[in-house]
């Protein structure tokens, strides 16, 4: 049984959360119990459980210590970032609707408008961040508000404590995606959200080589019935999984302030650059989000996005260019990034709908790393002096 870790700081709560010394061996580190299944004392009776879809001990390590992060009593893990997101989605039932944000994931678009609006969800999708068009696109059978903020790739700010009051008042649960802010700078539940969803492939994970997700509640109820979609529909991560991911999060608080170090050198660099005609960072005072984002996160991230002009090109040849900055989609990882938005991660996005959510061909998104921030800065110096 895991202490609890309520009063402590965040940094204390990321190392400890979820993790006691393993009572055989005093093993500090949770090991990795990779197995199917465990023997039984007696029929119809368990020590702890009884097969790995339904529960296994590192994952169990791994839920504890995610909704610590995120101040809460109750995580449960998953394959992936989008499991975890579709688990959320199946406690709606067909006739349902959900009023998401116009600047989503765009595997989480995906999800929505290509598979569950098949299952009989409906969707409308709006600028989040404007509270009145948020107001007026519920309907009587809005059952979910499903918000990113900052969102990807051009990290506008919604006003989470305003949400979540407009979600009680229409009766609909309101889920955050909390994958680019992180727990470290961010924690939607305590202000008002009822369930925190990560792709902790990114930034929880922070190493670039695990792929997983997890939803976080204060309900215990939400927490049964998303336990048992989890073991109903069995998309679980591995043991293996459950180990890299809790290894990476021990130190999360450590490397979103270096994240945040860099990112805001970065986007200061490029607000001054003359051949860019856009930034977009929270933490620059000209970003529309920022009064908002000054007031529900601590700090704003590793995620840089800027504009180049004439269209796909000109960022296409700089994406051929950089050198510590790795063309590569994902982001929240060790290693600096840098992506096309309009040819890579937001390619399954219909172009008209890319536009209209002032998503520019010439868009350039950076995943800012944790490296030396004058190496980073030179890079994109010498990239930018040859597109
Ligand atoms: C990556 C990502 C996801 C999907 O997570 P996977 O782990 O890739 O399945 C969802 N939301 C956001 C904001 C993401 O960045």
């Amino acid at each position: 049984m895991a202490q609890d870790l309520s009063g402590y700081g965040f940094g204390t709560r990321a190392v400890h959360g979820g993790t006691e010394p393993e009572p055989v061996t005093g093993a500090i580190m949770t090991p990795v119990f990779q197995t199917s299944t465990y023997v039984q004392p007696r029929p119809a009776e368990a020590k702890l459980h009884e097969y790995s879809r339904t529960g296994n001990p590192t994952r169990d390590a791994l839920e504890a210590a995610v909704a610590t992060l995120e101040g809460a009593p109750h995580g449960l893990a998953f394959a992936s970032g989008m499991a975890a997101i579709d688990a959320v989605l199946r406690l709606l039932s067909a006739g349902d609707h959900v009023v998401a944000g116009d600047d989503l994931y765009g595997g989480t678009y995906r999800l929505f408008t290509k598979v569950l609006q098949r299952c009989g969800l409906s969707f409308s999708f709006v600028d989040t961040s404007n509270l009145a068009a948020v107001e007026a696109a519920l309907r009587p059978e809005t059952r979910l508000l499903w918000v990113e903020t900052p969102t990807n790739p051009l990290l506008k700010i919604s006003d989470l404590s305003a949400l979540a009051a407009i979600a009680r008042r229409a009766g609909a649960l309101f889920a955050v995606d909390n994958t680019f802010a992180t727990p470290a700078l961010q924690q939607p539940l305590s202000l008002g959200a009822d369930l925190v969803v990560h792709s902790t492939t990114k930034y929880v994970g922070g190493h670039s080589d695990v792929v997983g997700g997890a939803v976080v509640t204060r309900d215990p109820e939400l927490r049964e019935r998303l336990a048992f979609i989890q073991n109903a529909a069995g998309a679980v991560p591995g043991p293996w999984d459950c180990f890299l991911t809790l290894r990476g999060l021990k130190t999360l608080h450590l490397r979103m302030e270096r994240h945040c170090d860099n990112a805001e050198a970065v986007a200061a660099f490029l607000a001054e650059h003359p051949k860019v005609t856009r930034v977009h960072y929270p933490g620059l005072p000209s970003h529309p989000g920022h009064e908002v984002a000054r007031r529900q996160m601590r700090r704003c991230g590793g995620m840089v996005s800027f504009e180049l002009e004439g269209g796909i090109q000109p960022g296409y040849d700089l994406c051929l260019r950089t050198r510590i900055f790795r063309l590569a989609e994902s982001l929240g990882g060790v290693e600096s990034l840098v992506e096309q938005p309009a040819t890579m991660t937001h390619a399954s996005v219909e172009p008209e709908v890319r536009r209209a959510a002032g998503l520019a061909d010439g868009l350039v998104r950076l995943s800012v790393g944790v490296e030396d921030r004058e190496d980073l800065l030179a890079d994109l110096e010498q990239a930018l002096d040859a597109v």
